[in-house]
This record gives structure tokens, C-alpha cells and sequence, in this order.
């Protein structure tokens, strides 16, 4: 665990580059730093392993003061990546990574089992990379070797500064991508900072957002996206970025309440009579509880409207339908096959609580998408309360 308490830093030209920063990042914890240049997010980072010396305050590391750890030892048991690589260019593949162990003094044998298990979590095949030079590999490979040789010596931390920041976009997402697949095993703490916003979204546990030295803002991503802390956050953010990421909205916060439900003991002609009132096609099958059975069909009633008594004789009941804690995402995927293009919402008790339609979806994301093109902003109730 990584604690700030109120560190500052003013540099010797008497810059106050950050004012006062109180934060934890918790074990295991994917955090990223985000803001405009120059807010401080690398003097942050850079503190965290002593490249950079913080005026005031404690940085505690694992409860450890971090000013009476030697630096030269503070930084071998830290990874530390960069944007420009850093590897050494007359050492090989094998060498560059191995470069911690080596210092730390570990002997051979471990040192090369280490390294080729490392070639093979990053995706880099030994047998042909191990003996090349830096220069012999594309970027996208050599920042591999980077994020390797960072995690060489198992360091419980990982501080990342803009490490996918010079790849070309297909690189950096496929990089970002294994990133994510080896903190899941790994479960480092990462310190990561970007300038890329769909990057922090997308790996961070938690973005601490900065301007002029100080941090305005310390959350999930869902919670930035939808209580961004103030109007500089919103903006900073985007106000419609959250439409772009429907894994973070939640079908509860775009769903109709008080959809048409109905018994399924209900007489076909009371059941349109029903459906004229709440101007729908379908009905949503209950039972006595409330909970979800399957969907009737205007069409349906209608085509069998002289052989039945009750609606439940033409209810569908091999319906889909989402658990409230389903993602907009959830729903953008099945809509195209629910039937109806209806999906029922539903507690954990399978009680029906409301409804995506998938014309409701249609307007949520096509207007927004539609409002930043012409520039329009849309308020945020509009979410919820659309047909
Ligand atoms: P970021 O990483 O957010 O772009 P930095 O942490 O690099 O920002 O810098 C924060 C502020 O401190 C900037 O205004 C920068 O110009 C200033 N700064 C950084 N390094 C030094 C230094 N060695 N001496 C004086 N000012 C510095």
C-alpha cells in the first residue's frame, strides 16, 4: 500500500508544483494519474520511488516511511516503465531485462529461468528474441521488453509513466489488452499515469484526476463518469464520454419504470384494452409476486384472439431479460434478438422493475452521439425519461 500525507513538492526555483496530496493506493490496486500537462502527475509518480524528492509530508510505503529507505534499494524493488523505453541499446533482449535480478545479485540460473518465464508472460518467443539488441525489435516489442525487465524482480509495485504513449493506436490497445490480463494474476500496485482518457477508463481500478498540484477528484470510473467531482472534471472528462463507454452505465439509470405488466390469467381482449392505455405492443408477463413469466405480443393476441381465454395460452416465456446490475452494454448486445426489441429489467428476485426498449436505447445513444456532432448538450434527465 502506497499513503501520501500531505506531500508537497516546491522545486528549487520555489515552483509549488503540487500543494498538498493525501491519498492511499490500496495493495494490488490499479491506479492512474490523469490531467493537463504540467498539472504534476509525473513529479507525483516520480516521488514514489525518490527520483524526485518531496518537500513536505510522508510517503509511506507499506506503513514505511519512504525517506529512510536507501533510494538505490527503494528503486531496485519498485518497477518503473517509461514511455521511451529506457532499455540499454548494447544489451541484449536477455540482459536488458535481467538487469535488476544482476544487480540484486541473483545467480545465473534463476536469473535466466526468470528472464525466458518473463519473454513468455509478455508474449516475446526466447528462443528468438532473447539474444537481439533493442534496436532489432519494433517499439510495440521493445516496450514489452520494458514492462518485462519492470516486473523481473517481482516488485510489489509498478510505477507506469505513459507507457503505451508512443505505440501506434492498435499497438497500444493490444498492449494495454495483455496489461490487463497479467494484473489479474499479478494483482500489482500500479501507478500509472497517462494523458489518455479511454486508456485510465479502461485499466484503471480507480483515476485520480490533477490540476495544478492538486487532486480533484479520486475515483472508480463509474463513479467519475456519472458524479464527475465538478464542472472542470465534467469537462475534462467529457460530458459525453460516458455514452461512449456503456459498460459503465447501468440499465437501471437508462430503463423505463413502471413498465406494462400483466396476470397471466388476463382475457386477450382486456389485455389489448391494456395495451391501448399504456400505448405498447407487448406486455410483460408476471406472476403473483411480481416476478417476470415471459412477454405477450400485440401480434401475437391478435393472431390468436378466437382459440384462447387467457393470455398465458400465447405467452413467450423463453424470453431474455437483465438482472438490474446489467450494463447498457448488457443490453446493446441482446436487443437485436429479444423478441419485440423489449428487454425486462429485474431485482434479484426476478421482480420486474422496468424495461429497455430497443427504442429507448436507440435515443439515449443516438442523441447524444448526435448532441457532441452539432455540438447540442443534452441534460442528463433526458436519460430515463424517453419512450
Ligand atoms: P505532468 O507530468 O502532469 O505533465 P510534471 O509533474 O512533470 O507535470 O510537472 C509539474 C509542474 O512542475 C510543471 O509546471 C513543470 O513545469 C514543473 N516542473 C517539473 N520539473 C521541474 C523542475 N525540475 N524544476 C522546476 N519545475 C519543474
Amino acid at each position: 500500500m502506497i499513503t501520501f500525507e500531505n506531500v508537497s513538492k516546491t522545486y528549487s526555483n520555489h515552483f509549488h508544483a503540487i500543494k498538498v496530496l493525501n491519498f492511499e493506493v490500496q495493495t494490488g490496486e490499479f491506479v492512474s494519474f490523469i490531467g493537463p500537462s504540467g498539472c504534476g502527475k509525473t513529479t507525483t509518480m516520480k516521488m514514489i520511488n525518490r527520483l524526485i524528492k518531496h518537500t513536505e509530508g510522508k510517503i509511506l510505503i507499506n506503513g514505511k516511511d519512504i525517506s529512510s529507505i536507501n533510494p538505490v534499494e527503494l528503486r531496485r524493488n519498485i518497477g518503473y516503465v517509461i514511455q521511451q523505453i529506457g532499455l540499454f541499446p548494447h544489451y541484449t533482449i536477455e540482459e536488458n531485462i535481467g538487469l535488476i535480478p544482476e544487480l540484486k545479485g541473483w545467480d545465473k540460473i534463476r536469473k535466466k529461468q526468470r528472464v525466458y518465464e518473463l519473454m513468455h508472460m509478455v508474449g516475446l518467443e526466447p528462443d528468438r528474441f532473447a539474444r537481439k539488441y533493442p534496436k532489432e525489435l519494433s517499439g510495440g516489442q521493445q516496450q514489452r521488453v520494458g514492462v518485462a525487465r519492470a516486473l523481473a524482480a517481482d516488485p510489489e509495485i509498478i510505477l507506469m509513466d505513459e507507457p503505451f504513449g508512443a505505440l501506434d493506436p492498435i499497438t497500444r490497445e493490444q498492449l494495454q489488452d495483455e496489461f490487463i490480463r497479467l494484473q489479474k494474476t499479478l494483482k500489482k500496485t500500479v501507478v500509472f499515469v497517462t494523458h489518455d482518457m479511454d486508456e485510465a477508463l479502461k485499466m484503471s481500478d480507480r483515476i485520480a484526476i490533477m490540476k495544478d498540484g492538486v487532486l480533484l477528484q479520486f475515483d472508480t470510473p463509474e463513479k467519475l463518469l456519472k458524479q464527475p467531482a465538478d464542472g472542470f472534471v465534467e469537462e475534462f472528462i467529457g460530458k459525453t464520454r460516458i455514452y461512449q463507454n456503456p459498460e459503465f452505465i447501468k440499465v437501471k439509470d437508462i430503463m423505463r419504470d413502471n413498465p406494462a405488466v400483466a396476470a397471466p390469467d388476463l382475457t386477450p381482449s382486456r389485455a389489448f384494452n391494456q395495451m391501448r392505455q399504456r400505448r405498447t405492443d407487448t406486455l410483460i408477463v408476471v406472476n403473483e409476486n411480481g416476478q417476470f413469466e415471459g412477454i405477450v405480443s400485440a401480434y401475437d393476441l391478435q393472431s390468436h384472439m378466437d382459440k384462447i381465454l387467457t393470455i398465458q395460452e400465447v405467452v413467450q416465456e423463453q424470453h431474455f431479460y437483465l438482472e438490474e446490475s446489467s450494463t447498457a452494454q448488457d443490453a446493446l448486445i441482446i436487443i437485436s434478438e429479444a423478441k419485440q426489441g423489449i428487454i425486462p429489467i429485474v431485482s434479484h428476485e426476478k421482480v420486474v422493475i422496468g424495461v429497455v426498449t430497443r427504442a429507448s436505447l436507440l435515443t439515449t445513444f443516438a442523441g447524444h452521439w448526435a448532441g457532441r456532432k452539432e455540438g447540442v448538450q443534452y441534460e442528463s434527465d433526458f436519460v430515463g425519461t424517453t419512450p
